[in-house]
């Protein structure tokens, strides 16, 4: 039985976020056939939070250069292919497919608004306060407005290991953060605070236990997160250990970077 519209509706209504606004990543894959596919998992969200966003970030934007900062966890020149197909950014340029197909299909919503980070912009719906905290300076801003307003994270299908808020925590946390660069219209811009690698925060899940509600839908779990909860959580993991949430991979130069730092 493919999942519907009520099924979804039900099962959202379970977690109680009717008056909140929450930060949501998916995978529409993991829930198996669902009526209406992604449009109808954005209308029953919609009608389960006070608002929503959505990471819609733009990775073909980015030029790495021959040269640059040390200890930015990079191999400079090494992607001379790739930048040659890079793309300038501009407002209506589709989120990166590895995102999933939701934040696209949130970003084309009629009633949705989007920020301009060239890199890391944010779709949004009912949530324009949240999207206009972001500059390039800050491009996590809108998780911290989302945490000041008892925001929520919601994980559809998916883990930790694709949990934006996390890397914001990190930065808060004082960890290692990185230097990228985009092309614009005219120019390139050189984009401060991109995170580290994502690959270990599954680490993280044990500690987020009791700030975590769960329902079953179809074959998928979602997990609802209490961000300020969490962020705290990470916080204290990183003052008490510089090198949680790293990922095992000797040969990841983010992860790399953040320990050598
Ligand atoms: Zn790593």
């Amino acid at each position: 039985m493919p999942v519907s519209f009520s099924d979804l509706q039900t099962a959202f209504s379970k977690l109680g976020l009717t008056k909140n606004l929450v930060i949501a990543h998916a995978s529409l894959r993991a829930f198996g056939p669902i009526e209406g596919g992604a449009e109808t998992m954005l209308n029953a969200l919609l009608d389960s939070v006070r608002g929503i966003i959505m990471p819609a970030f733009t990775y073909k934007t980015m030029l790495n250069p021959e040269i640059g900062p040390p200890k930015n966890g990079i191999t400079y020149g090494s992607e001379t292919d790739l930048n040659k197909m890079a793309e300038a950014f501009h407002s209506d340029m589709p989120v990166d497919p590895t995102m999933g197909v939701l934040p696209e299909v949130l970003r084309k919503h009629p009633k949705a608004k989007r920020s301009s980070h060239p890199i890391q912009s944010f779709a949004g719906i009912r949530a324009d306060a949240i999207l206009n905290t972001q500059t390039i300076y800050n491009p996590l801003a809108p998780i911290s407005a989302l945490a000041d307003q008892d925001g929520w994270v919601l994980l559809l299908g998916v883990d930790h290991r694709v949990n934006t808020s996390i890397h914001y925590a990190e930065k808060l946390g004082g960890r290692l953060q990185f230097i990228r660069w985009a092309l614009l219209q005219d120019r390139v811009v050189e984009c401060p605070g991109f995170p580290g690698d994502s690959e270990g925060f599954n680490a993280i899940a044990p500690a987020l236990e009791k700030y975590t509600r769960r329902v079953e839908i179809g074959n998928a779990l979602v997990q609802a997160v209490h961000l300020k909860s969490l962020i705290k959580v990470v916080v204290d993991q990183l003052k008490e250990n510089p090198f949680a949430l790293l990922c095992g991979r000797q040969d990841c130069e983010r992860c790399t970077a953040v320990r050598w730092s």
